[in-house]
């Protein structure tokens, strides 16, 4: 339940909520809102004290049961939207950030190029794998440590945040030592022990989206990264499975629109694996600005043809440069909505829709 204080509430006040609820046995999650201090009260399994237990205390305004079986992410219990900032990047403000990398980090000069071709178009995020999730082990499978190695200092040269999947719990005290963002790659969605150590360290997390699952599902493995006391999530969705394959996957735009309602966490969109296809990258990327999204992650690499894995689906150059130049007009019209609303999300359809 959410503990919504009265607005001249004051410390002891709330350390006495606070109190009522650690004697039910319950966590206490503590938010600021816009002008008021919310608390979300996380009862055991079964032990939900009574809404009254709270109610009745001074300097409490309202006590609102949370209806969803997420909390701590939802909009019930964080109304404004969450703005993460790391490296130069803000996912959930004015920004529309775009990571932008290979699939896989192969070599010094694959890497280093990107890197620097990203810097000069003002990309603040280089992603690339390390540890790579493949459906065949015979596949190429990544270079490990020494992918690590390559991308933090492709990163640090030009100054930009590196994003890189952790696939087991096991290589995530070394992850750690290099990225910047974490991901949870799509099959590893519901690997609940690897949410639980990622929500335990203090650094963002890109979850992104099962290949077969829910809404629900996708918000309550962030509830895992949350209830760990790790709060900087940003949600990716990476299409889904669906009858039809003439795309890779199925891009769920609409659920974009329905997480924007259901959670304050940014959401953003990955056209890359969503489509499998590299010419429609670029349409699915304005999509996803109009619907609301709060920034993309694109594959892009030098030299698409000769990639080690999902060359099929990356960007030149050329054609990300394009790409971004498209996104100009929708990225200032979220910074200007942002601007003369600031407390509502950013989505802008109706005018974005006349801009291009
Ligand atoms: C990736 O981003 O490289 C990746 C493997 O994505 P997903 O987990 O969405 O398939
Ligand atoms: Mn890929």
């Amino acid at each position: 339940m959410i503990v919504t204080m009265k607005p001249d509430a004051q410390l002891p006040d709330i350390e006495l909520v606070i109190e009522r609820a650690l004697q039910h046995g319950c966590r206490v999650h503590r938010s600021q809102g816009d002008e008021r201090i919310l608390l979300g009260i996380l009862a055991p399994a079964g032990c939900l004290p009574s809404i009254d237990v709270f109610e009745a205390l001074p300097c409490v305004d309202r006590v609102v049961r949370i209806s969803t079986p997420y909390k701590l992410v939802s909009r019930e219990h964080q109304p404004e939207g969450s703005v993460i900032h790391f490296a130069s990047a803000q996912f959930g403000g004015e920004q529309f950030p775009i990571i932008a990398g290979p699939c896989s980090v192969e070599s010094e000069a694959q890497i280093f190029e990107t890197a620097a071709f990203l810097k000069s178009l003002g990309v603040p995020l280089l992603r690339g794998g390390a540890f790579k999730p493949r459906t065949s082990p015979y596949e190429f499978q990544g270079l490990g440590e020494e992918a690590l190695r390559l991308l933090r200092r492709a990163g640090s040269a030009q100054g930009l945040g590196v994003v890189t999947e952790v696939m087991s719990e096991q290589d995530l005290p070394m992850i750690v030592e290099y990225a910047d963002m974490l991901q949870i790659g799509s099959r590893n969605m519901q690997n609940f022990a690897l949410l639980k150590a990622v929500g335990a360290t203090n650094k963002p997390v890109l979850l992104k989206r099962g290949l077969s699952a829910t809404i629900q599902e996708f918000l309550l493995a962030a509830e895992y990264i949350a209830s760990q006391g790790n709060l900087h999530i940003v949600l990716c969705e990476r299409g889904i499975r669906t009858f039809d394959n003439s795309t890779r996957n199925t891009c769920d735009l609409g659920g974009v629109s329905l997480l924007k309602e259901l959670t304050h966490l940014p959401v953003v969109v990955d056209p890359s694996h969503a489509t499998g296809r590299r010419s429609l990258v670029a349409p699915l990327s304005r999509a996803a600005a109009a619907v609301g999204a709060d920034g993309i992650m694109v594959e892009v690499h030098p030299m698409p043809e000769e990639a080690l894995s999902d060359g099929q689906q990356s960007l030149s150059f050329g054609a990300f440069a394009d790409l971004h130049q498209q996104l100009a007009p929708y990225v200032n019209l979220r910074a200007l909505q942002l601007r003369l609303s600031p407390t509502t999300d950013a989505a802008v359809p109706a005018i974005v829709a006349s801009s291009k």
